[in-house]
């Protein structure tokens, strides 16, 4: 094989191994950003329940205060109703007493309503407390591990970036130019290998004269379409 090929190709065996540690460093850091939204969305789902619990005990407050002025009322016509003086006035307090005992009614089914409510609530909120308790437990842990597996991959990196230049140190200016080019324009491997007549890069047909050159070997050969080195296999 070419000596110019295969100093690029060192350079690229490194590069794979970058872009599979970058990959992989990747979807860790996706993992921790999963754990950290569901973190977030258990604790806005609390908070929301909170609020609702303070909402509910202040509609409490109110609806126990109406039923005080209500049983407030009840006795007041009550007292009344035992002075009384003619059938006209009693019937009058019969009204009132009847209009005040349907609003003690309405207010104590309103009170059972959310009371039953509170309960639910109540609840929910204890549940989802145990649960992100659990949750956050969990998800210390495994955010530890998975922090522990990215700083590993960064080392990793870190030692294979050396090796890189290392190895580009040795590969010709111009060839160096060209396969960087290549690859940030492509984002792939800029040497492949012959298949067959046909680029292994981008699979177009190549002139016979091209494909000896390349099987021949004496320098670093180029595909017309695509720009990729090319070397044989054989
Ligand atoms: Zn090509």
């Amino acid at each position: 094989m070419n000596e110019g090929i295969r100093r690029m190709l060192d350079v690229q065996v490194l590069d794979q191994e970058l872009d599979k540690l970058d990959k992989d460093h990747k979807l860790l850091k996706d993992e921790v950003d999963k754990l950290e939204a569901e973190y977030a969305r258990r604790k806005k789902i609390l908070a929301a329940m909170a609020t609702q619990t303070t909402e509910l005990a202040k509609r409490r407050a109110a609806l126990e205060l109406d039923e005080k002025t209500a049983e407030e009322a009840i006795k007041q016509t009550t007292r009344r109703m035992e002075m009384v003086k003619n059938a006209r006035e009693l019937e009058a307090l019969n009204h009132q007493m009847e209009a005040a005992r349907a609003t003690l009614g309405n207010l104590d089914e309103q009170l059972l309503t959310l009371m039953d409510e509170e309960e639910q609530l109540q609840k929910r909120d204890h549940d989802g407390r145990e649960s992100t308790t659990r949750f956050t437990h969990k998800a210390k842990a495994e955010k530890a591990r998975l922090e522990k597996l990215m700083a590993d991959n960064r080392q990793l990196a870190e030692g294979i970036k050396l090796d890189r230049a290392r190895a580009e140190a040795r590969v010709d200016e111009k060839n160096r130019e060209v396969y960087d080019w290549l690859r940030q324009k492509q984002r792939l491997l800029p040497v492949r290998p012959l298949q067959g007549e046909a680029c292994g890069g981008c699979g177009s047909l190549l002139p016979p004269g091209v494909v000896a050159q390349i099987v021949v070997n004496e320098e670093p050969m180029q595909c017309p379409q695509c720009n990729n080195f090319l070397y044989s296999e054989k």
